[in-house]
């Protein structure tokens, strides 16, 4: 087993004291949000099964964790994408490269609906299909052992009035930890808005008591997009608290949490979900732009 307890740092972010959850730590190659998501998928065995199926961006943090999962598992991975840039293609990188020395298939099919593709064409007894980002069901069962760990955690160290504070894209972990967890969960979506995320709330949970508390932002920011000010208070969180986080989800977390009432109000726990591998062309990309 490659699994264990991740531990909880007490850091400072703009004054404040703040405890980060270091899931980014939790395996040198099985971390973050991802891990916790497909966590059922490693522990039990299928034994039909030869090939997982799954699709997304081809950088996506996803991919990475399934052609890990798909490699301790030995099985195949088809990962498939709407578009592999000609750049990328001659210069690997990040969660790509990874995955493709992962042995991991990256297909591309242009135009196409993934999702509706894959059901209604590449489905058989043989394969696990995953969606996109591992919005599953099962994911509710790693993410159980993650709301087991902070509980456990605020016993032993007594401490009260606590948030837990971690952005969104499917929902999913934000969603499962709601419902594991007494204490309240505060989101950000990243991305779609508030209503997108919503839906995805629905989609895994028509009962909207366990839903998450959504933080709404001013401004509107597309997924993937670079913001100058993104930039900052990732390098900023980085400066105070010797933490690296990501660079496609954590700013747009960060900027939600300092701008709430929460921030000044409640002991806050921001969870780390790692998305590490992805920061090398996210900050190639911002230094192409801005730098
Ligand atoms: C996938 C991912 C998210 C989003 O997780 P959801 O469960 O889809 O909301 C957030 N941060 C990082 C680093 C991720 O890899």
């Amino acid at each position: 087993m490659i699994y264990k307890n991740s531990p909880i740092t007490k850091t400072k972010f703009r004054n404040r004291t703040i405890y980060i959850k270091r899931d980014d730590l939790l395996d040198e190659k099985f971390s973050g949000n991802k891990a916790r998501k497909f966590y059922y998928f490693l522990e039990n065995d299928f034994p039909n099964i030869k090939k997982i199926i799954s699709y997304g961006s081809a950088q996506a943090n996803s991919l990475y964790s399934l052609s890990v999962l798909a490699k301790l598992k030995d099985l195949e991975l088809d990962f498939y994408v709407n578009h592999i840039s000609s750049f990328l293609k001659q210069n690997p990188k990040g969660n790509y490269k990874a995955s493709l020395e992962n042995g991991a298939n990256i297909i591309e099919k242009p135009d196409y609906d993934l999702q509706e593709y894959i059901e209604k064409f590449l489905l058989d007894d043989k394969t696990l299909f995953i969606e996109e980002g591992g919005r599953v069901k099962e994911a509710e069962f790693g993410i159980k052992i993650l709301a087991d760990e902070i509980k456990l955690w605020a016993k032993e160290n007594d401490i009260k009035n606590l948030k837990i504070m971690l952005p969104s894209g499917t929902g999913t972990t934000a969603l499962f930890l709601q419902k594991n967890l007494p204490f309240e969960v505060l989101t950000v979506s990243c991305v779609g808005g508030s209503e997108y995320l919503k839906k995805q709330f629905f989609h895994l949970s028509k009962n909207d008591c366990s839903h998450p508390k959504i933080l709404e932002m001013q401004k509107k920011y597309h997924f993937g997009k670079l913001y100058k000010e993104f930039y900052e208070v990732w390098n900023e969180i980085k400066t105070e608290t010797n933490i690296e986080f990501d660079l496609l989800y954590d700013p747009l977390g960060f900027f939600a949490l300092a701008n709430s009432s929460y921030f000044e109000e409640e002991n806050i726990l921001y969870i780390h979900q790692g998305g590490l591998l992805g920061n090398e062309t996210m900050i190639e990309r911002y230094k192409r732009k801005y730098f």
